[in-house]
């Protein structure tokens, strides 16, 4: 039996692993998108997987909105400027994941000749190649948090064989109701998105992937399909709405593949292996705005929660903005914040410097009080067991932990680590406390440094 033919009350799954988080969603979930633009944005050059950008601005020089201000050099992802203003410093600044970065600061001077960035004509004809260009040239990236360059993931190889486009709307993450939102709020742009990029790799089928928790967007998204006619559209695409199980990482590729079609993607392959490729639904929104406006991506929709703020809200904010002024537009601590996060509490990247701004792959900026996050200290295995049946890979984390104390990570590839995608369900699920996801992190970075060094 096909997966997409269970009734509603087996909804569609992934078959090993997953586990189940309170949601949390209760706090954002019927608040709808805010604009907030602060009085100066910081930008890290390093905003996707890949070389990171260089700045082309100098202190003191004047930008307009939408101006290229880093490049990599030899093609790839640019940053632009989300603001017209003055470069107040380009410094080493914070970042999340890297610590330090070369950070871009612009002081705002909104003017009325900012560039806004109207609807083009004839966008829906454009040829392909020019349709990747216009991706490519606008920086856009996997805005679920991946941040891969678009447009390397929509360059398929020739022997390609696709015939799915699968659009994730299930934001599994606790917390994030972002993604909600905006397939509520701008279904249009996420449907005709959802095209676009049909046509871009030339396939007719298209399946949103929406978890049974967020009812309210499958039911705005089918209804926005049955209004676009997209099945009399040049060329004509097959959009359906499938409703799966609420359930943590629904929302990773392979799990929402298998959820999805059925299709297993092999160990070490890629959905486009099995003739599928992902996009996130803020990515559809860019790419939409990339080709019909020539609009770069100069800023984001994320999701401000968490126990520890004062007014949790759903932001439209530029790339740059920092963590400070979202935790003072959003009313500031309530209660004693044990973790500040940017990103989702199972995926997101813990933050110690208010100064750390939103990037291209934020989607939530959480501030969690002890009744939230477990900040105990550790304990040795136990051997339970539960961390293996968490883990949606199959993986032995329980097994790279301990060879991890014992000083032995380039040993722990027999336990599959390079599969392990950091999803966290099996720190998640452990009695002991023990941080394996970060295990796994240290020690896919040793196999990395070793590797480099053998080159
Ligand atoms: S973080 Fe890695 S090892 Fe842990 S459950 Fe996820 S995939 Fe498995
Ligand atoms: S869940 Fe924790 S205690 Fe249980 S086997 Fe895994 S690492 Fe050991």
């Amino acid at each position: 039996m096909s997966l997409l033919s269970w009734s509603k009350s087996a909804l569609p799954t992934f078959s090993r692993g997953g586990i189940h988080p309170d949601e949390h969603k209760e706090l954002t979930e019927n608040l709808p998108i805010e604009d907030f633009i602060p009085t100066s944005v910081s930008l890290p050059v390093s905003q996707s997987l890949g070389p990171s950008a260089e700045p082309l601005v100098v202190k003191a020089a004047k930008v307009k909105r939408g101006d290229v201000i880093a490049t990599v050099p030899g093609g790839g992802v640019s940053l632009h400027a989300p603001v017209s203003g003055i470069i107040k410093n380009v410094q080493t600044g914070p970042h999340a994941s890297l610590v330090y970065d070369t950070v871009i600061t612009i002081q705002a001077k909104p003017g009325e000749d900012d560039p806004q960035f109207p609807e083009q004509a004839g966008w829906q004809a454009l040829p392909v190649a020019q349709m990747l260009e216009r991706i490519r040239d606008a920086g856009v990236v996997g805005l679920g948090g991946a941040a891969f360059p678009t447009y390397r993931k929509l360059t398929l190889p020739k022997d390609a064989k696709v015939d799915t486009l699968v659009i994730n709307g299930s934001e599994c993450e606790p917390y994030l109701t972002c993604d909600y939102r905006l397939m509520l709020e701008e279904s249009e742009k996420v449907v005709l998105g959802s095209w676009l990029i049909s046509k871009i790799i030339g396939v007719k089928n298209c399946v949103i992937g929406v978890e049974d928790n967020k009812q309210p967007a499958a039911e705005k998204m089918r209804q926005t399909i049955a209004e676009l006619g997209l099945d009399k559209m040049d060329p004509p695409v097959k959009m359906t709405v499938v409703v799966t199980q609420t359930r943590y990482p629904q929302g990773s590729e392979k799990q929402l593949v298998q959820s999805l079609t059925g299709r297993l993607v092999p160990k070490g392959g890629l959905p486009m292996h099995v003739g599928i490729v992902v996009q996130n639904v803020a990515t559809a929104i860019a790419c939409l705005e990339a080709i019909r406006n020539g609009k770069p991506v100069l800023e984001r929709v994320l999701t401000v929660s968490g126990l520890g703020i004062k007014t949790p809200k759903n932001l439209r904010v530029p790339i740059g903005t920092s963590v400070e002024d979202l935790l003072a537009y959003c009313g500031g601590y309530s209660g004693e914040v044990v973790k500040i996060l940017l990103g989702g509490p199972m995926m997101g990247r813990t933050i110690a410097d208010l100064g750390v701004s939103v990037t291209k792959g934020s989607s939530g900026l959480l501030f969690l009080t002890a009744a939230e996050t477990s900040i105990t200290r550790y304990q040795p295995c136990i051997s339970c067991g539960e961390c293996i049946d968490a883990c949606p890979m199959g993986l032995e984390p329980n097994r790279v932990s301990q060879y991890m104390e014992a000083g032995r990570p380039l040993e722990t590839e027999q336990f599959g680590i390079r599969e392990c995608f950091e999803c966290g369900c099996c720190s998640w699920s452990c009695p002991s406390h023990r941080p394996l996801v970060q295990f796994m992190q240290v020690a896919k970075a040793a196999y990395r440094r070793h590797e480099r060094k053998a080159k």
